[in-house]
């Protein structure tokens, strides 16, 4: 009787032990695949140009006599360096901002430094599609108390990507606007950050995929605009790793809008403090 009464209580403690280990098993084997695609993708994406390069540079030595050919495949082999450099640089981005702890490098950062950075980094790009770069409540007056709590260098590289894309991702003679504001939230204040263009916009089969890692809608546009496939996932990383998250709206052929949401300084700054004390 006793045994059956035993056997009867531990069956179901049991069971979900084995479940448990199960679901553990099963994130590990997920995770694992996604290391192993992910460096999948990191080789072929490198292969591309590589292999570019190889078959360029015996182009440009078998046309040795013909001086506009050699200038021709020499311009090619510029644009696929450039590539190839600017896919090693958003690698190194992307594990420094997985490695490093942003908060052991974190201070008040004012959003309308950021934004103002990510303007200057888009300005030009923008200037020659004569999009108009518009910053709204970041900017300017009142709101020119707007601060997050972070690393700056990684909260500039956010918001920059996302600056970047949005111009990226839009047609000529049209708008991409940025704008701060605070939020009230459970746990303190939020200050959101948005940037809206007025471009291609994403489906909403592809709105969630885009910040995985080499995800994108339409690779040979991403090529053409100098994208690796990175930019949103060092987007996403930096905003989880600084306790906020990253979200997009988008209507096919009208546009996106990005948003960023990130603990106000203060109130994050506070918390820590008080967590300090506790301990
Ligand atoms: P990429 O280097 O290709 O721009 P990202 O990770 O920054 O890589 O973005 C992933 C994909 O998401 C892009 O290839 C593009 O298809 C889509 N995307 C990103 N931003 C926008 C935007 N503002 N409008 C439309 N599509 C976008």
């Amino acid at each position: 009787g006793d045994a059956l009464a035993v056997s009867a209580r531990v069956a179901p403690l049991g069971s979900r032990l084995v479940l448990l280990l199960v679901e553990d098993m099963t994130e590990a084997r997920r995770i694992e695949a996604v290391r192993r695609d992910f460096v999948a993708n990191v080789s072929h994406e490198l292969k591309t140009p590589v292999g570019a390069l190889s078959l360029l540079s015996e182009a440009v030595m078998d046309a040795a006599d013909d001086p506009e050919a050699v200038e021709r495949f020499a311009g090619r082999m510029q644009y696929e360096s450039t590539r190839l450099t600017s896919l090693v640089q958003e690698l190194i981005d992307l594990s420094r901002v997985q490695n490093d702890d942003p908060l052991e490098d974190s201070e008040p950062v004012g959003v309308h430094e950021l934004v103002a950075e990510a303007i200057d980094r888009c300005r030009q790009s923008a200037d020659s599609k004569q999009i108009t770069l518009a910053s709204s409540g970041a900017g300017s007056g009142s709101a020119n108390d707007l601060y997050v709590w972070g690393n700056r260098s990684q909260l500039a590289a956010a918001l920059g990507n996302l600056v970047e894309n949005a111009v990226n991702y839009s047609p000529p003679r049209t708008r991409v606007g940025i704008a701060g504001r605070r939020v009230a939230a459970q746990g303190g204040d939020l200050i959101e950050i948005s940037v809206s263009d007025q471009g291609i916009g994403i489906s909403e089969r592809d709105k969630d995929r885009v910040f995985e890692r080499f995800y994108r809608v339409d690779p040979a546009r991403s090529r053409a605009t100098g994208g690796t496939g990175l930019g949103l996932a060092i987007v996403k990383h930096v905003a989880a790793s600084h306790g906020g998250e990253v979200t997009v709206w988008s209507a096919e052929g009208q546009g996106s809008t990005f948003t960023l949401r990130l603990p106000e300084a203060g109130s994050a700054r506070e918390r820590a403090e008080e967590e300090k004390r506790d301990r």
